[in-house]
């Protein structure tokens, strides 16, 4: 029997509205979104086709409900799962993957991003689910420089963090901190906690970006509780990628030039990861895991029976109109499969 082609990502792409920085400045949109269509033209001709494209008209809701919120299905059934925000500092990462993360899940329902949608849902789930006991853990980490920095832990406890991979295939990290949590307000005060510790560096393109990768994973245990044998784990990735920009954009120079190099070194090998994944089974040729620590953690993540959301983010801004195409170019690549 054929089970059909699995399609491990999806790629959704969106722009945020013109901030007042940019309305400030004269600039101009310069995309233009078909109706009814996943389509997006930057200026005149440069027409793209995703599998989502959301409008500066498309709120938080609305992104979630249709693009990220079905992996939570296959992550009760034990597939791994991961949402990746890509795109320039500016461009909506943060906003689109977390949104508030001060707040408790009650209010401003609207502000809330992906990961606090998720983490709701997930637990949801679990009490939808009283034939089942669940253990939930979460970890977070960046990747800053190529190393490996746990957000759960203060700076004296600090241990040395290695990627691991065991004989199944399973990626773990040694040294990583995991907090068991019950709920869901308990987990978003873990991420609350992380996101305040995360490295930033100023640069000239924007002061209060960061310049590494984050990455909140939420491990799932399911056990039935008449059934030792109907068991399942699944790991849940929520990733707010580094800045893509070019590093003679940030006029970066010593030490940030190296940070530079680095990240794209994790955005180079997570676009050539993808793309390998998206050759067919044959034809298929070696899937360069090993090329970044990005790459390398997200191994048993990405491709196989896990499912991939990349969201693509551009700011609309004629300023920003040739990152905003390397953008595109990158996520149309992710998407060739
Ligand atoms: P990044 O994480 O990619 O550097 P941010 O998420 O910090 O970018 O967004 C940059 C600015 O744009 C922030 O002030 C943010 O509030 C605003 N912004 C981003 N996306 C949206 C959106 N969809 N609607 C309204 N404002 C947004
Ligand atoms: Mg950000």
């Amino acid at each position: 029997m054929s089970c059909g082609k699995v399609i491990p990502v999806q790629v959704a792409l969106r722009a945020r509205p013109l901030i007042a920085k940019e309305e400030n400045e004269g600039c101009q949109t310069c995309l233009w979104f078909t109706p009814d269509e996943p389509q997006v033209t930057l200026g005149k001709d440069k027409a793209f086709t995703f599998d989502y494209v959301f409008s500066p008209n498309h709120n938080q809701q609305d992104v979630y409900e249709s693009s990220a919120k079905k992996l939570i299905v296959s992550t009760f059934k034990g597939y791994n799962a991961t949402v990746i925000a890509y795109g320039q500092t500016g461009s909506g990462k943060t906003h689109s993957m977390g949104g508030i993360y001060e707040a408790s899940l009650s209010q401003d329902e609207e502000a809330m991003g992906i990961i606090p949608r998720i983490i709701r849902d997930l637990f949801e789930g679990i009490a939808e689910r009283p034939e089942y006991t669940f253990k939930v853990t979460v970890s977070y980490l960046e990747i800053y420089n190529e190393d490996l920095i746990d957000l759960l832990v203060t700076t004296s406890q600090k241990q040395t963090l290695s990627i691991r991979e065991e004989l199944n295939g399973e990626i773990k990290i040694k040294g990583l901190k995991e907090v068991v949590v019950q709920s869901a307000d308990a987990t978003l005060h873990c991420l609350s906690e992380g996101a305040r510790s995360r490295t930033t560096g100023a640069t000239a393109m924007n002061d209060t970006s960061s310049r590494s990768h984050a990455i909140f994973t939420i491990h799932l245990e399911k056990n039935k509780k008449e059934d030792v044998n109907d068991h399942c784990i699944a790991k849940f990735h929520l990733v707010d990628l580094a800045g893509s920009e070019r590093a003679k954009k940030t006029r970066a120079e010593g030490d940030r030039f190296k940070e530079g190099v680095n990240i794209n070194r994790g955005l180079l090998a997570l676009g050539n990861v993808i793309s390998a994944l998206g050759e067919d089974g044959q034809k298929r040729p070696h899937i360069p895991y090993r090329d970044s620590k990005l790459t390398r953690l997200l191994q048993d993540s990405l491709g196989g029976n896990s499912h991939t959301l990349m969201v693509a983010c551009v700011s609309p801004a004629d300023s920003n109109m040739e990152e905003t195409l390397n953008t595109l170019r990158y996520a149309d690549r992710a998407r060739k499969i």
